[in-house]
């Protein structure tokens, strides 16, 4: 019989570099799979459809909530983010190591669903550094970068929840923390 893969859930307010973690992840370590997620926010500069997101009308994600067709969902500033079930699970049960990126409210449905998950927090080492890497990145509008902001300082306070919490002070600190709870071969 094939063991069951892992689910790691790795959460952050935005900025924080969790898609820098993640892009490292996913290059030192293939037999980890990234979970696309559907979103009806608009593509950035350089965002591809179906490899970053799918991005989908808001109607075409509502099907998909209406049809169960989301493991979980959630609104971020004014818009839908929402984690695939069926490829997730298929890959969870053929063994492989699954990672999803998202948001708190997201990471509270997958406890509920996979409270076997491992439930990673990635933080800023203080709020003046995280608006200055949501700034510096330049992909936002200032109004977005306010709610973004706004949305960081609940999603901070709710940390404790989490199974671990790492400081992305050093971002090299930050992914050995994160290869070792994640118990890839390193
Ligand atoms: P961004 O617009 O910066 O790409 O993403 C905004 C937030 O949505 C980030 O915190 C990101 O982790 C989160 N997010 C991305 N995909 C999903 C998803 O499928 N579900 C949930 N709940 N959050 C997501």
């Amino acid at each position: 019989m094939s063991s069951l893969g892992n689910l790691t859930v790795l959460t952050g307010p935005s900025g924080v570099g969790k898609g820098t973690i993640v892009k490292k992840i996913l290059e030192s370590h293939s037999e980890v799979w990234l979970s696309i997620s559907a979103t009806t926010r608009k593509a950035r500069l350089g965002e591809i459809d179906g490899e970053h997101y799918y991005f989908l009308e808001k109607k075409n994600f509502q099907e998909i909530i209406d049809s169960e067709g989301f493991l979980e969902w959630a609104t971020f500033s004014n818009n839908f983010y929402g984690t695939p079930k069926k490829i997730v699970k298929e890959k969870i049960e053929k063994g492989t190591n699954v990672l999803l990126e998202i948001e708190l409210e997201g990471a509270r449905q997958i406890r509920k669903s996979f409270p076997e998950a491992l439930q990673i927090f990635l933080a800023p080492p203080n709020l003046p550094e995280l608006e200055k890497r949501i700034r510096g990145r330049g992909t936002d509008a200032e109004e977005a970068i306010r709610d973004r902001l706004e949305i960081a300082n609940k999603e901070l306070m709710a940390k404790n929840e989490f199974d671990a919490v790492v400081i992305n002070e050093d971002i090299e600190k930050a992914f050995k923390e994160i290869e070792g709870l994640m118990g890839l071969k390193i």
